[in-house]
């Protein structure tokens, strides 16, 4: 099962970053904030958005050359500190079972300019 962030994949709370995102993107085109500012995507995150990222059918806001990817990571009890990427949905399951409770980070990624976003953030518990 692929994860799909149209879609509640979760349980629990639901805080959606759209507007921050909307405002930070109107930032940047008034000249407020400087690119380096906002593409600034670190190398752990491209690595995981290379090889894991899943498409949005959705064009970079900042360069509008490459599509938008989407990574999920996980965090909570008994799971490394840096977090678990996501790739299929059976892995949440499985990660409550252990954990109990998730915290899941969705975070929008261009693989070509760094532009990077957290799209939502979710709360899974069992
Ligand atoms: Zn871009």
């Amino acid at each position: 099962m692929k994860l799909d962030p149209q879609k509640n994949n979760v349980y629990g709370a639901l805080v959606d970053y759209s507007l921050i995102r909307k405002m930070t993107l109107d930032r940047f085109k008034q000249g407020k904030i400087l690119r380096s500012d906002i593409c600034d995507a670190q190398t752990e995150l491209m690595r995981v958005a290379k090889n894991y990222g899943i498409g949005l059918k959705q064009s970079c806001p900042i360069c509008n050359n490459y599509q938008l990817v989407y990574v999920t990571y996980a965090f909570g009890n008994k799971i490394v500190k840096s977090g678990i990427c996501i790739t299929e949905g059976s892995e949440i399951y499985d990660l409550t079972k252990k954990a109990n409770e998730l915290f899941l980070y969705d975070i929008e990624v261009c693989l070509g300019c760094r532009w990077n976003h957290l799209m939502k953030k979710s709360q899974v518990k069992i």
